[in-house]
């Protein structure tokens, strides 16, 4: 008795590997979370940045796979480099050198498949230099399509409606980040937050800074004061990070369509 086989979920870990095989083809995404084991604060769990990754990537692949797009979520990738926290017990983080390894020997592993494209879906900052190395060494060693983003929308508190102003520096366990896990995982935050810790004299500087700004500079996150946050907390609430998590799982469902299509010419 022969019987098409179908996946009951798109959870790559659940299928035998004869399954895996006959279900994916050269058009199937392998959709991969990246996090951190990281300290966020007294009020955030060590595991921010991997449940943001997990549950962002998980829904939008449970919403483009109903459009029709063949994307499959792989474990999370739960360590990252988190070296700016290592000061901070509760850190568990690797070498860049050593992720850099563990990202290409797991596409190595998927080139083994009939997938042929593979997404990254990041919530942690301190990896993404290191996804855009690996994500060429894919492309150049296996042949891949290599794509990685930012699992979070996650814009600093602005100072309107409400909102705390965190002056573009809201970028560790401030109130985008502390707002989102109050979504997901509401019974994680503690109830009390710690008090607002934003980089003022950073702040003010035109060139030197995070993020979008030209002067990067080597940090730790002990620099900025004791409580390892850097952003303003004490403003964070679910119902935002209810808007944030919906703008993330969008934003991330929209770039796997784009990948879905991507031709380079
Ligand atoms: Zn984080």
């Amino acid at each position: 008795m022969t019987s098409e086989f179908t996946p009951a979920s798109r959870l790559w870990a659940d299928l035998s590997g004869p399954a895996l095989i006959s279900a994916t083809n050269e058009r199937s995404i392998a959709v991969v979370p990246i996090g951190a084991i990281e300290h966020h604060g007294p009020h955030l769990p060590l595991r921010t940045d991997a449940l943001v990754a997990e549950t962002v990537a998980s829904a939008a692949v449970e919403r483009v796979a109903a459009a029709g797009i063949d994307a499959w979520l792989l474990p999370t990738l739960s360590y990252g480099k988190s070296d700016e926290h290592y000061w901070a017990p509760g850190t568990l983080w690797m070498e860049g050198t050593t992720l850099l390894d563990q990202l290409i020997e797991i596409g190595r592993s998927i080139a083994m498949t009939p997938v042929k494209t593979i997404a990254f879906v990041n919530g942690h900052g301190g990896n993404v230099m290191l996804l855009g190395w690996a994500n060429r060494e894919l492309r150049r060693q296996f042949g891949l399509r290599t794509f990685s983003m930012s699992s979070g929308i996650g814009l600093p508190g602005d100072g309107v409606d409400g909102r705390p102003d965190e002056q573009g520096q809201g970028i560790h366990a401030g109130f985008a980040e502390t707002s989102m896990v109050m979504h997901i995982a509401p019974h994680l935050v503690a109830p009390e937050m710690p008090p607002r810790n934003v980089p003022e004299k950073i702040a003010k500087l035109k060139h030197i800074g995070f993020n979008r700004k030209p002067v990067m500079f080597g940090w730790t996150s002990d620099d900025f004061g004791p409580t390892g946050v850097i952003g303003d907390a004490t403003g964070a609430n679910a119902e935002h990070g209810k808007k944030l998590f919906e703008a993330s799982v969008n934003f991330v469902g929209e770039a796997l369509t784009e990948i879905d299509g991507f031709e380079f010419a």
